[in-house]
């Protein structure tokens, strides 16, 4: 009888030496993934925190176009990270082109210029969106226009100005041409601003003005009627880019 107490208590302190063991091996293991699972984070983080002055998700990762990271905040970096990382936020818009009325710009400018205001690293691009020109229909439509022509699109739109009329961009081509007497800047940076401001109008953009004096105009300020005050300037700012949601 005492052989048989013998052998179970002994069998007994082996188990319990074994789920010892067992329970021990799993907090072991336990600790290192929560170890580098913490590690990866830290690195990720500090890695992204890093990237002050990135515009698109190419400098990140390879095989993405452009995308715009929000640099306000860490936070929102990381959040940016953690789905930039992985999967690019672009979204491409599809426009035509299209002339109203005896235009005698060269063409093929006008679609090569505007292609490069719309998908500059400093344009609308900076919110996700990249344009594509497609040869009918699209999301909208880019006019070039004579002056009466462009008066003719809406009640809203004069013959002096540019303007947007629900699905149609419309380009003055005598603005085009010319630019205007409060424009302080080159004819080509006019160009880039009144495609990237007509296109804020269809992206849903209404009009801003300049905030501070001295600074770079807002790109939906009305800069070819006054500066205000403020320095030409054909790009949207960092908080059109931010206000952007299409
Ligand atoms: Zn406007």
């Amino acid at each position: 009888m005492s052989k048989v107490l013998f052998f179970s208590r002994k069998f007994a302190k082996s188990l319990l030496t074994k789920i010892k063991t067992k329970k021990v091996a799993y907090m072991l293991v336990s600790l290192l993934l929560i170890f580098a699972f913490s590690a990866k984070t830290y690195a990720n983080w500090n890695e992204f925190s890093r990237n002050q002055e990135v515009t698109s998700c190419n400098t990140l990762i390879s095989g993405c176009s452009l995308a715009y990271i929000e640099k306000t905040s860490i936070e929102q970096k990381f959040q940016g990270e953690s789905v930039l990382g992985l999967v690019a936020t672009n979204k491409v818009i599809t426009f035509s082109v299209e002339t109203r009325g005896a235009i005698t710009s060269d063409l093929n400018e006008f679609i090569s210029l505007a292609l490069e205001s719309l998908n500059s690293p400093n344009g609308w691009s900076r919110a996700g969106l990249s344009f594509s020109r497609v040869q009918s229909g699209g999301n909208f439509t880019l006019v070039l226009a004579t002056p009466p022509e462009v008066a003719a699109f809406s009640i809203g739109c004069d013959s002096y100005y540019s303007c947007n009329a629900g699905r149609y961009v419309i380009i003055n081509e005598d603005r085009w041409k010319q630019g205007t007497t409060t424009w302080t800047g080159s004819l080509r940076d006019y160009r880039h601003m009144v495609v990237n401001h007509e296109t804020g109008h269809f992206l849903g953009h209404g009009h801003r003005n300049c905030q501070s004096p001295g600074s770079p105009a807002p790109v939906m300020q009305q800069q070819s009627i006054d500066l205000q005050g403020c320095t030409a300037n054909p790009w949207p700012l960092d908080y059109e880019i931010s206000a952007t949601s299409i």
